[in-house]
């Protein structure tokens, strides 16, 4: 089956744990797929920001290793005991590893069937950060008609359609962002209200304002050591914070009293994998996404478009804070 496929082709490659620069395309050996593992030849792949913990060694990394947990594209080889998937099929995944390069061998309990309406690009984009949105808005905390919620980082990949859930769940958003055109793309989004937390001295304070003191019923907080502690304090009693990144870093250790001092508060830390943890539950969950997008009524906003070669520009946008929506590599 592989006999028309290249013996090699490029990838990205992290050397050793660093900053941005260690970031190589290389070519990498194109291997047939194993037992349960379909080779899939990449459309695109998504760019997250769990791409530069791996890269950094917040979360360590045997290296050398490619990059990426995301992509999009079509079957060119499947391993044996492969059932649902045969050479031709529109797949995608969330939760794979090394993405980010032209042939992915993906195993198949990670890989879904992209609709015929979804082009491959948009479900590239979709899967991580709209799998979050997903779970986080029905399942962490399963957002009500008039459940008011504070997302964080509202015009990012996650944020965008995460307040875009939220309203479509009949929820009211207060949307922060760190510029006047994030906030506008937040509003483009539905948020309710924004709040640009880059200029506020006093971002719970802000946020009280606009609830009449009384505090959200939910954080979602994605930017973590920065506004983890507004967060918390704009909450209602029993609300519940959930930090679910950490994109100006991660949040120190913390004092649990501070949990009941504020209004026996909840908090969890989730995180994707616990709730696709089954192929039925990542199915479902999929399924919901992509009929969402199908109609219309979620939006996948694709910010940038790059090369595979120039994914070191895609990265440093990212982590400096210029982008809107999601990030693709193209190989
Ligand atoms: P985004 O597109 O949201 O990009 C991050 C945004 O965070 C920036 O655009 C910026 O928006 C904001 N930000 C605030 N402070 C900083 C800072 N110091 N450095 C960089 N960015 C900052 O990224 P993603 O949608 O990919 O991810 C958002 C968060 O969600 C991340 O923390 C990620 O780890 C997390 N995540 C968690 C998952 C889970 O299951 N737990 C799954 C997927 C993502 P602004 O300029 O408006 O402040």
């Amino acid at each position: 089956s592989g006999s028309d496929l290249p013996e090699s082709a490029p990838a990205l490659v992290v050397p050793h744990h660093g900053d941005g620069d260690v970031l190589e395309v290389r070519d990498q050996p194109v291997t047939e797929p194993g037992p349960g593992q379909v080779l899939v030849r990449v459309a695109a792949a998504g760019v997250n920001f769990i791409d530069t913990y791996q890269r950094a060694g917040v979360y360590p990394m045997d290296t050398p290793f490619v990059l990426g947990s995301e992509g999009a594209g079509e079957v060119v080889a499947v391993g044996e005991n492969v059932n649902c998937f045969v050479v031709g099929d529109r797949v995608a995944w969330g939760q794979g590893r090394a993405s980010a390069q032209t042939y992915a061998l993906v195993d198949d309990t990670q890989l879904v069937q992209v609709p015929p309406n979804v082009d491959l690009e948009i479900a590239a984009a979709a899967m991580l950060q709209g799998l979050t949105a997903h779970y986080l808005s029905t399942s962490t905390y399963a957002v009500q008609q008039g459940t008011v919620a504070l997302v964080h980082a509202a015009a990012g990949g996650v944020g965008q359609l995460l307040t875009q859930m939220i309203k479509k769940r009949g929820g009211r958003v207060i949307a922060t962002a760190g510029s006047a055109e994030k906030l506008e793309t937040a509003r483009e989004r539905g948020a309710d209200d924004l709040i640009n937390y880059s200029e506020v001295d006093d971002l719970a304070a802000a946020v009280r304002e606009l609830t009449d003191g009384v505090g959200v019923d939910v954080v979602y907080d994605g930017v973590g050591k920065d506004t983890f502690d507004a967060s918390l304090e704009s909450l209602r009693p029993r609300g519940m914070m959930v930090l679910y990144g950490g994109a100006s870093g991660q949040v120190p250790p913390f004092d649990l009293q501070r949990l009941n001092k504020l209004g026996s508060l909840f908090i969890t830390r989730p995180s994707l994998g616990s709730y696709v943890a089954t192929p039925d539950e990542l199915r479902a969950r999929t399924t919901e996404l992509f009929a969402w997008i199908e109609s219309g009524e979620v939006q996948v906003t694709v910010g940038g478009r790059y090369p595979l070669s120039d994914a070191r520009t895609a990265y440093a946008d990212l982590e400096g804070r210029r982008t809107q929506g999601k990030l693709l590599l193209i190989p």
